[in-house]
């Protein structure tokens, strides 16, 4: 039998104790993954992912975020969401109360609010701040944001403002990506993230969409992503990663092979994955050359998250 673990990203090491803590009592993965991923939302120094997450173009914070049973599949999705603390735990909502896998916007406010989830401010003066510097740097000489919006039409239409929106979306971004497997060797994975700094709003990245952002099988495992979004719903990364553990390859051949999938994309940004395989092997890799790819591991026999590498797949 596999340990029961927890790994999660870079971002979510100092939280894993939280999943940790469930496995060790022999609680579920699904919950293990929700409870770390709901201190990773509140943690006001992490600008990718709930409180404090940097808004979109008109300022507003709209979040995404996942969370998938790798035993049924059963899967919820919530994107462009306004208001609730917690994210994850709507998602989660989604999967054990509704006829559907994915709400967003104001059916899936509406949705939180009937099934009680925490409402909340995730406005915080650093997410302010970042907004502001944008405005007042991107907008120098455009004049002042008239107050019809007109400038939003202007930004989905300008090079200009795009060259500015693809050198904030690398300067702000991330996502948290949470995965477990318990000792009834269920496997779990959570995906929470304010998505990219500015976007257009209604804008979703991969991280609301199962199968690109996230995906887990307790056949094989489960693999999550962070990055430019775009890249992983263009080749359902999450849901390719489980394609080739099933195909007999381990989890850093899979990784391998889907960060070497976003290469030939020729697209704009960078992706990154985690992978676990249901026999306790993980992984995570990026095609960022400059960056090192790492992860965080927390079994139930250890007391802390222990930092492993993963690999940088090149062009
Ligand atoms: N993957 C997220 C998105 O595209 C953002 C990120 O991880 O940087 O919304």
């Amino acid at each position: 039998m596999v340990k029961p673990f927890i790994i999660g990203t870079r971002n979510a090491g100092q939280f894993l104790h939280a999943g940790a803590k469930i496995l060790r009592e022999g609680g579920s993965a699904l919950d293990a993954v929700e409870a770390a991923t709901r201190l990773v939302e509140l943690n006001p120094n992490d600008t990718s992912v709930g409180l404090a997450g940097i808004p979109n173009i008109l300022g507003v914070q709209e979040m995404d975020a996942t969370i998938m049973c790798g035993k049924t599949r059963n899967s919820g999705a919530v994107g462009a969401l306004k208001g609730f603390k917690h994210p994850i735990s709507v998602a989660r909502k989604v999967l054990d109360e509704a006829p559907h896998v994915l709400l967003v916007g104001a059916g899936a406010e509406r949705f939180a609010r009937i099934m009680g989830c925490e409402e909340g401010d995730l406005e915080t003066e650093l997410s302010k701040k970042v907004y502001q510097a944008f405005i007042d740097d991107a907008f120098d000489d455009e004049g002042v944001i008239d107050e019809s919006q007109n400038w939003v039409v202007k930004y989905a239409r300008s090079q200009n403002l795009r060259e500015w929106f693809d050198k904030l979306a690398d300067e702000h971004h991330g996502t948290v990506n949470i995965m477990a497997l318990d000792a009834n060797g269920d496997i779990a994975s959570a995906v929470s993230t304010s998505g990219t700094a500015l976007k257009f709003p209604g804008r979703l990245g991969d991280s609301p969409i199962i199968g690109a952002g996230n995906y887990c099988d307790n056949r094989y495992g489960a693999a999550a992503c962070t990055g430019r979004g775009e890249l992983a719903i263009r080749n359902s990364t999450a849901r390719t990663i489980i394609h080739y553990l099933e195909n007999g390859l381990n989890p850093e051949e899979a990784a391998f092979l889907a960060m070497k999938d976003i290469h030939d994309l020729n697209g704009v940004g960078g992706m990154n994955c985690i992978v676990l395989d249901n026999k306790g092997n993980t992984i995570s890799a990026t095609t960022t050359p400059e960056r090192d790819s790492v992860y965080w591991y927390f079994d139930v026999d250890m007391t802390e998250a222990e930092q492993r590498s993963g690999i940088n797949v090149q062009k």
